[in-house]
């Protein structure tokens, strides 16, 4: 029995593929390079935009013709479903996206949630070298354009010594980078039961790197440690609640310094980027020096309306203090051209930013609606697709060409 996994989306699914790969091979089956000799194909999906939703559908009809043929043979052949598709609509109390799923679908053997596969089995890695590493999974932010709340669920963190360990194993075997993956990894650690006095308590980490107290804070019971150092809880206006600071700069240090040559972090986000972990990153030095900083746009009221917790000056001052620490650091973002009701003013706003900041590189994306999403319930998508594109292309030749350019002349 043989298996091939198409991967769909981001690095996080690459990762979450990498543990599928190991859960298949523990079950006696190997994998193959080809869809035509697998008897099991499993696609993991990507609906972060239209565009990868639709290759999903396209891929799995051509995987029907093959299970066609198989069939005729006797062949075993299965198609099995995971990822963002999969987790949308498992939390789809309605079952309404499982049944359209289903109908667009009908060749699909097995829909399976993600969380079947778990941690527990060591990932099977086609890099020898560099290594992707989980360390939490959703998100509990709902920016309105955004669907990964709905795929992948509200935030959970894994635990730190499990991660800290997994590196070890990995530096062990002779990795020499390692990228810690999230949708929100400076969030790491804050993703918590709601406690006494409305303060969020940690889920799952051990009694080694925390300790219950109670303590002085005015209205705080309850007080954590991590390794010996007292963490004091922070007030979160957007969620207005108590919970523990982001423990991030302390897994990113401990990670550093097991001595990997290299260590990436991605995604961060502006909101939870602390002083603490800029200073995490200037004292290690072998710790990325290229920062992905998502930006989504660079006009206020257009944050605003993606539910985004900060301003335009916010974002350029958390650069420029990292610029100031750190001088040879550089970013990387993200940003979507054509959100809901975006005017020609607040598009420059973004480009302003752009040229403030000079990023190296931008991922960028034309907004279309996501099933599910408060911009899809409540707001319009009335930017013509003709304007879309022109500002794509505006941002793509402001920032990516050049990139593109240097990484032509250095080959
Ligand atoms: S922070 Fe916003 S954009 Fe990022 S995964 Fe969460 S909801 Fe989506």
């Amino acid at each position: 029995m043989k298996f091939f996994i198409k991967t769909f989306g981001c690095q996080q699914n690459v990762a979450d593929s990498e543990r599928i790969a190991s859960a298949f091979k523990a079950r006696g089956i190997n994998p193959t390079s080809s869809y035509e000799r697998a008897n099991y194909v499993i696609v993991n999906t990507c609906m972060v935009r239209q565009s990868a939703e639709h290759r999903v559908y396209g891929l799995v009809h051509n995987l029907g013709k093959i299970k066609q043929q198989k069939q005729k043979k006797n062949e075993f052949f299965k198609i099995v479903v995971t990822g963002c598709m999969v987790g949308i609509a498992f939390r789809d109390k309605s079952g309404e996206f499982l049944k359209t799923i289903r109908k667009r679908m009908p060749d699909v053997d097995e829909f399976m949630p993600i969380e079947e596969v778990g941690f527990d089995l060591e990932s099977i890695r086609v890099n020898q070298k560099h290594a992707l590493v989980p360390i939490s999974n959703g998100c509990n932010n709902f920016c309105t354009f955004c669907i990964v709340p709905f795929t992948r669920g509200r935030e959970v963190s894994r635990p730190f010594e499990d991660i800290v360990n997994e590196c070890l194993n990995l530096k062990n075997k002779g990795y020499t980078e390692v990228t810690l993956l999230g949708q929100n990894v400076n969030s790491y650690g804050a993703d918590l039961l709601i406690g006494e006095n409305n303060i969020q308590k940690t889920r799952d980490l051990k009694k080694t790197y925390f300790q219950k107290k109670d303590l002085a804070h005015p209205r705080v019971k309850i007080e954590f440690k991590l390794n010996g150092e007292k963490i004091e809880p922070v007030y979160v206006k957007h969620l207005g609640r108590y919970r523990i600071p982001t423990l991030f700069p302390y897994l990113l240090e401990a990670v550093a310094k097991l001595g990997f040559e290299k260590i990436h972090f991605y995604s961060s986000n502006p909101w939870d980027f602390s002083d603490e972990l800029i200073e995490v990153i200037s004292r290690n030095k072998n710790i990325t020096r290229t920062i992905h900083l998502p930006i989504q746009s660079g006009d206020n009221k257009v944050l605003k309306r993606m539910n985004r917790w900060y301003t335009k000056q916010q974002y350029i001052n958390l650069i420029n203090k990292m610029k100031k620490k750190i001088p040879e650091i550089a970013f990387t973002t993200d940003i979507i051209v054509g959100f809901c009701g975006e005017t020609e003013k607040e598009f420059k706003s973004t480009v302003e930013v752009a040229k403030e900041v000079g990023y190296k590189k931008a991922y960028l994306s034309i907004y279309s609606q996501r099933p599910l999403t408060a911009a899809t319930k409540v707001m319009n998508d009335d930017v013509p697709h003709a304007v879309k594109k022109q500002r794509w292309q505006y941002l793509e030749d402001l920032i990516n060409k050049p990139y593109l350019e240097q990484l032509r002349q250095s080959n």
